[in-house]
């Protein structure tokens, strides 16, 4: 029977580029990154890294199907500390994997940065960490992204899911796909900026010193309301795709729209929500045409 590794992989870091002020691009290789399915599209794919205890050392974890809740078991002072990214690009190349994650740099000047963005600053070649990714002939699982028949796709997001719209441009490109694509990107300065190999309409929106999602909100002429706080659990992101929802409401039967404009909306939790009541409850999107996903939380650790 052929043997299947499901889990970790060990990621060495090959290269680091500093893109802009607030990316940081870091691609990894090593013999292990060869079990991961290399073919796209990618998307929106999610990956889990885990980064070195306090000790500098990464966790041992076993070869296995439960190997989430073997790592859950392991003494905090092993374990480590599991984030969520994105794939930025995923090559195989004469027998040799390559896989890019652009990092943001967050809150490095504010202390308030956490240990992935703390990371991803110090990474030089040769740092290692842990990678979760698809492996090759597992079920895919973790993308988002269905855009099923609609005819116009509107993607929105911030800096934190700045990657995964680029890798969806890109990969929508390569396709060749006649669907007309708009991005929304905020990202904090328009130093940020990033290339990204696509036909498709990019409108870039800068920060500077207005209040995270202003600058989103005021291009789509939205009339989100400020000021009002929406409830939200201290626990949960946003996440709510026509597949999924975390509040548990019923989820269509067939996922895909069939036709019209299909939402992809992700960024910060609080921003994402006050832009879902937006288009939920003023502008009466059907659920099959949004996926709304709250990336990270002001203020909040995330935890994997
Ligand atoms: C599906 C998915 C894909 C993602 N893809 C990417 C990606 O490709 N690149 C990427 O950089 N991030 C990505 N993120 C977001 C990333 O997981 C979070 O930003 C995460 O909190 C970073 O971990 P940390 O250890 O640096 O900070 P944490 O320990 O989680 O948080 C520490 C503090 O930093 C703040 N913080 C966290 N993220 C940000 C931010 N982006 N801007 C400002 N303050 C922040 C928190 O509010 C908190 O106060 C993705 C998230 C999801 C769910």
């Amino acid at each position: 029977m052929t043997h299947v590794f499901h889990g970790p992989v060990r990621g060495i870091v090959h290269s680091v580029h500093q893109l802009s002020p607030t990316f940081r691009r870091i691609v990894f290789t090593g013999a292990q990154l060869n079990d991961l399915a290399a073919d796209g599209p990618f998307y929106d794919q999610r990956i889990k890294i885990i980064l070195p205890n306090d000790t500098g050392q990464l966790p041992v974890i076993a070869d296995s199907t439960d190997w989430y809740q073997r790592w859950l078991q392991l003494p905090d002072a092993e374990r480590g500390t599991m984030r969520t990214y994105s794939i930025r690009d995923l090559v195989r190349a004469e027998g040799v994997t390559y896989l890019t994650v652009d990092f943001v740099l967050h809150g490095i000047d504010h202390g308030q940065t956490g240990p992935a963005s703390a990371w991803a600053a110090s990474a030089v070649p040769g740092d290692a960490l842990l990678l979760v990714a698809p492996h090759e002939g597992q079920a895919p699982s973790g993308i988002e992204f269905h855009p099923g028949g609609a005819q116009d796709i509107i993607l929105l997001g911030d800096e934190s899911a700045a990657p995964a719209i680029a890798r969806i441009l890109e990969d929508l490109k390569q396709q060749g796909t006649g669907t007309n694509v708009s991005a929304y990107i905020e990202v904090p300065s328009a130093d940020d900026q990033l290339p990204i190999d696509t036909t498709a309409h990019i409108q870039w929106l800068f920060r500077d010193d207005q209040s995270l999602g202003q600058p989103l909100v005021q291009a789509l002429g939205w009339h989100v309301q400020e000021g009002q706080e929406v409830q939200e659990d201290q626990d949960e992101l946003l996440w709510e795709t026509p597949v999924f929802s975390a509040s548990g409401e019923d989820v269509a039967a067939d996922p895909a729209p069939r036709a019209g404009t299909y939402y992809w909306i992700a960024g910060e939790s609080g921003v994402i929500k006050k832009l879902r009541r937006f288009l939920v409850n003023e502008v009466g999107v059907q659920r099959s045409q949004v996926a709304f996903m709250g990336y990270w939380r002001h203020g909040v650790a995330m935890r994997g």
